[in-house]
């Protein structure tokens, strides 16, 4: 096993490099060890867990991390399977700094034992965009024809699009390579803005990376086996496949993946027409689900892709197989959640559509979701003029009499357009510096209102993200870093200080798979198992949970969380209690009290349990 972390630091602007070493023990994976480095030479860090290449399924993710364009603090991002071709270059970790002088493609590649090579190679990126699939596909494609002959096993790249260039929330793609072909399973480091941050503070357009490089990694079966079998009774095939049930097909709810049981079972939960669901009652939720989620959305992909089996990795073997697919489009829940009910589209063809386009412009979709069925409300509450958001339509907006088919495609049409108008900067949209900045701007200059139908978690100055799709206070809390699972989002009642606290126990747990470069699709495994794993492998159990615990606290050291800005927020909160109570018929006393203190001054109210979730946080994210 190796003992060091071997970090490759390659400085853009001139193309110099150096290999440093970090012991394991000092720091154990990508991200304590990203955020010592981030912390001290401003870098974008992007490597893998020390068990990557291992037999350990889910082991191989890749991890990206730094101070984030759009949540402006730290923040972690990762990608399926990518870390399984990066393994293959021998060393653990690039960190990135300063600035091509012009979009380049910086191509990495390792024959054996040999040293890397590095080349950053300017490329016309803007013209690439513009050309073939387009955006992020066009630009995978073009790399991997630059560059495949000088590989001798599939290479992966790594790709920005235009909305990296346009915007501080531009994701970063990847799709698998097979025998010198790029799949359509594109994986997604999707949240924190990475993509802009490659793009427009390093000038990286694109990576591509590979190599043949073989080193020690854990392959024992054997002894992984008598490991699982000491814990579960099962050997780690076995459980692992027990463990990922949701994501493969489960047979309670005869669907499969993020999308097929997230849809199945949400109810009276869903969200949808930029959140005004919240304002339903239960009923019309419930009509809602049936009529044109259960018969239709979800009708459409259990038929088209549950039952026909088509179902993909990210790039490891896995029996997860959570990639979802129907012809090219990849149906995850979050995105066809955001650019699907979120926008007033529940068919297939139309979120297909939306998705592929937001997907091809390299945004991050759950936030780009949350931004454009906003303007959509903003459009049919006239607050914004079709001209001004660059559209030739309004939305229909509404439930009542709603079309799963045409309706959705108008909508989806609509929403489309302004896909292309906050890339082109059409109207008054400008996203240069993010959606909070607008909103503040537009509050300012046109109507309160505007900002206030606005869902997003606020952090620091300009800091902005659009929550995780789930209706629970749990992921509009005051977290370090918000968007991802670092928070607690079960449905059940928690008073909000035991829901700080909850938060920050899972905060840990997460971090936990992160900083071991773990899929937490494995979760229910991994989370009990890696304490083990790792100190079978290097005798530091003690050393590894107490790094967790330092890392957690030094993360949230820098939480600078702002309380709620827009009054949906507090809607939202207001409404799940409320909805819990008349419901679920959850008829805890601190349930009941924050009801009425929400009810008497919605304001004041929002406030106590704003900060009583962050002391719960804080007290919890200690050091000592
Ligand atoms: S669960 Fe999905 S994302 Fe995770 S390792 Fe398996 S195929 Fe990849």
């Amino acid at each position: 096993m190796q003992h060091h972390q071997k970090v490759l630091f390659i400085d853009l602007s001139t193309g110099y490099y150096r290999l440093a070493r970090y012991p394991i023990g000092d720091f154990f994976g990508p991200v304590d060890l990203g955020l010592h480095i981030a912390q001290r030479y401003y870098t974008t860090n992007i490597g893998v867990g020390v068990l990557a290449g291992s037999i350990f399924p889910g082991s191989n993710r890749l991890f990206v991390n730094g101070y984030s364009p759009c949540w402006n603090s730290f923040f972690i991002s990762s990608m399926g399977g990518a870390g399984l071709v990066f393994d293959n270059l021998g060393i653990n970790m690039i960190a990135l700094s300063k600035k091509a002088p012009t979009p380049s493609v910086l191509y990495l590649n390792r024959i054996h034992g040999e040293e890397i090579e590095i080349e950053i190679k300017p490329i016309d990126v803007f013209k690439i965009w513009e050309s073939g699939h387009g955006g992020v596909y066009s630009l995978m494609h073009e790399v991997l024809s630059m560059f495949a002959g000088k590989y001798l096993t599939d290479p992966r790249v790594i790709a920005t699009g235009p909305a990296a260039y346009a915007t501080d929330f531009g994701a970063l793609c990847s799709a698998p390579v097979k025998d010198g072909t790029l799949t359509w399973v594109d994986t997604w480091a999707g949240r924190g803005g990475f993509g802009s941050k490659l793009f427009r503070e390093h000038g990286i357009a694109a990576i591509i990376y590979g190599g043949t490089y073989i080193d020690e990694d854990f392959r024992d079966r054997k002894v992984a086996d008598e490991w699982f079998i000491d814990k579960y009774s099962k050997k780690l095939a076995a459980k692992d496949l027990e463990a990922t049930t949701k994501y493969r097909f489960d047979p309670q709810f005869n669907t499969g993946g993020t999308f097929g049981v997230n849809f199945a079972t949400i109810g009276g939960r869903l969200l949808a027409f930029n959140y005004r669901s919240i304002y339903m009652t239960e009923e019309q939720r419930l009509t809602i689900h049936q009529k044109l989620i259960v018969d239709h959305y979800l009708k459409q992909f259990n038929e088209e892709t549950i039952a026909t089996k088509n179902m993909k990795t990210c790039g490891e073997p896995c029996t997860a197989v959570c990639k979802k697919m129907r012809d090219i489009y990849k149906k995850d829940y979050e995105p066809y959640q955001t650019l699907g009910p979120l926008c007033g589209v529940f068919d297939q063809r139309a979120a297909e559509v939306l998705v592929h386009k937001a997907d091809m412009y390299g945004f991050d979709a759950i936030s780009v979701g949350g931004v454009v069925s906003w303007l959509m409300e903003c459009l049919d509450r006239k607050l914004l003029t079709p001209k001004e958001v660059g559209v030739d339509y309004l939305p229909v907006f509404s439930h009542a009499s709603f079309s799963a088919e045409t309706d959705s495609k108008h909508n989806a049409e609509i929403a489309s357009q302004l896909l292309d108008a906050i890339i082109h900067k059409k109207g008054i949209l400008d996203f240069t510096e993010g959606a909070r900045k607008f909103a503040r701007k537009l509050a300012r200059e046109k109507s309160k209102d505007i900002i206030d139908c606005f869902v997003y978690n606020a952090n620091a100055r300009k800091g902005w993200i659009v929550p995780n799709q789930y209706w629970v206070p749990g992921v509009l809390s005051p977290m370090p870093i918000m968007g991802k699972y670092y928070m607690y989002y079960g449905y059940d009642f928690l008073p909000p200080r035991e829901l700080g606290r909850k938060n920050a126990h899972r905060m840990i747990k997460e971090l936990m798979l992160d900083n071991t470069g773990f899929c937490r699709f494995h979760r229910l495994w991994a989370e009990d198992m890696i304490p083990e794993i790792i100190n079978s492998l290097y005798g530091m159990h003690k050393e590894f949970l107490t790094n967790l615990d330092m890392t957690a606290s030094r993360i949230n050291s820098r939480n600078v969380s702002i309380y709620w800005e827009s009054t949906r927020n507090i809607d939202f909160v207001k409404a799940y209690l409320k909805r819990l109570h008349e419901v679920e018929k959850v008829n805890d006393k601190e349930l009941l009290h924050w009801i009425s203190q929400f009810e008497q001054n919605p304001q004041e109210a929002a406030y106590n349990y704003w900060f009583e979730i962050a002391k719960g946080v804080h007290e919890s994210l200690r050091e000592f």
